[in-house]
């Protein structure tokens, strides 16, 4: 799709979101009936799948495509949801199409495109296994004849409640790892607890899982054995890219809500909004969306030119997650005490944006990561010196 077609796209979607799902966002998360409807009005309209391959009834967009649609959809909370470009599915999309098999793709992209299923992707695991780090994974998948034997424990697995499969990283020797498509049917998978969180937006909780003797077969190997964590960064990049254009969508509705009552509000004989100290508030929100927007776009471009680009990505979801917090902070404050209130949309935004900063790399896993890429850098680039490790 070119750039028009994108832009009369993105236009569209925000008329989706304004006028068929704000009215009706809190039912959306209750009503599964209303998710129903509002799934088959998004396919009416065009705007269904996004992120999805064509062949498989998605828009195909490309990554620069997504930035503007990603953000008009995650303006409401439960807009990624209806338009199916939400975490975790929408990612794990991105991983089938590129890594998955004919058969595989036929199995379990095509109904998760269209939105039949929801899926989940499971790689955390409690200390002392795979955190931040991820070579530190526990769970483990023997060959046992053509079949895989799995056992471990994840947690914090968002959509687990629900999914009809799971995306499970296991070690399968010292240093290598493999993925494995597990189907939700399988007895030797159990999802537990709902592990309670300061957010509430995702379909199916951050969910404990078990695995325990659970058998799949070797054509259950997603990409090939031993090449999971290289697999892996096939999601990682455009997931963590894809979640910063859905949080800017959400920062910039609470910047308009704000915007909106600072040009109503009378304070002390003018306008809140023409007060010297809420225009600092109003100018940094502004300067942060734009920053967030351009290191969005640089970092979609790197990936849609075939570039793994970890260090776009990396700052881009570094600057996002934290950027988004500050936007939604400051349009709380502004707002006085409707800001906190669940009058208005704000304090329930703060909760959802806050764990972004932890999940798809803790922003300090991030810097240590774009300082050593930046140091190896300067490195390469001196000729005749030492690196001093
Ligand atoms: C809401 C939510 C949804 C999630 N969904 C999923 C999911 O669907 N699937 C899945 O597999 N996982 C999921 N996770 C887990 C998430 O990916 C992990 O929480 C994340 O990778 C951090 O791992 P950890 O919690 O084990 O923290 P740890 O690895 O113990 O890290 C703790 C803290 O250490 C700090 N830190 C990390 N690296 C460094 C460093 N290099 N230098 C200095 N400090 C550092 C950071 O502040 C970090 O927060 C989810 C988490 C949350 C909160």
């Amino acid at each position: 799709m070119n750039a028009n077609g994108t832009q009369s796209l993105s236009a569209r979607v925000r008329e989706f979101i304004d006028h068929r799902v704000i009215p009706v966002e809190h039912a959306v998360e209750t009503d599964p009936q209303i998710l129903v409807k509002l799934r088959r009005a998004a396919r009416e309209a065009g705007v269904f799948a996004p992120s999805a391959p064509t062949e498989y009834g998605g828009l195909g967009l490309s990554m620069l495509g997504q930035t503007d649609v990603l953000e008009e959809a995650g303006r409401s909370l439960p807009g990624p949801l209806v338009l199916n470009c939400a975490a975790p599915d929408e990612g794990n999309m991105t991983l089938l199409e590129h890594v998955a098999t004919p058969a595989q793709r036929e199995q379990y992209l095509r109904p998760l495109a269209a939105g039949d299923v929801r899926s989940a992707f499971a790689m955390t695991e409690p200390a002392p296994g795979a955190g931040s780090d991820p070579t530190a994974l526990a769970t483990s998948a023997v060959r046992d004849g053509d079949d895989w034997v799995i056992d471990g424990q994840k947690w914090f697995i968002t959509g687990a409640d629900g999914a009809g499969f799971f995306i499970v990283m296991a070690r399968t020797g010292a240093d290598a790892a493999t993925m494995f498509l597990v189907d939700a049917g399988n007895p030797g998978l159990t999802v537990g607890r709902h592990i309670p969180t300061i957010d509430a937006g995702f379909t199916g909780g951050h969910c404990e899982v078990t695995l325990e003797r659970c058998r799949v077969r070797s054509s259950a190997v997603l990409g090939e054995v031993d090449r999971g964590f290289a697999n892996a960064q096939v999601r990682l990049g455009p997931a963590r890219l894809t979640h910063c254009m859905r949080w800017l969508g959400v920062a910039r509705r609470a910047h308009e809500i704000m915007l909106g009552y600072v040009v109503d509000r009378e304070l002390f004989g003018s306008r809140l909004a023409d007060l010297g100290l809420a225009q600092h508030l109003i100018a940094d929100n502004e300067i942060d969306l734009a920053a967030s927007r351009a290191l969005i776009r640089t970092a979609a471009v790197a990936l849609d030119q075939g570039s793994r680009a970890n260090q776009e990505t990396s700052i881009a979801k570094t600057f996002v997650s934290e950027a988004v917090g500050r936007v939604v902070d400051r349009s709380v404050q502004l707002c006085g005490a409707q800001g906190v209130s669940h009058d208005l949309p704000l304090a329930r935004f703060l909760a959802e944006v806050r764990p972004f900063r932890i999940y798809d790399g803790a922003s300090e896993a991030h810097r240590w990561a774009v300082a050593r890429r930046a140091v190896r850098r300067y490195e390469a680039a001196r000729p005749g010196k030492r690196s001093h490790d």
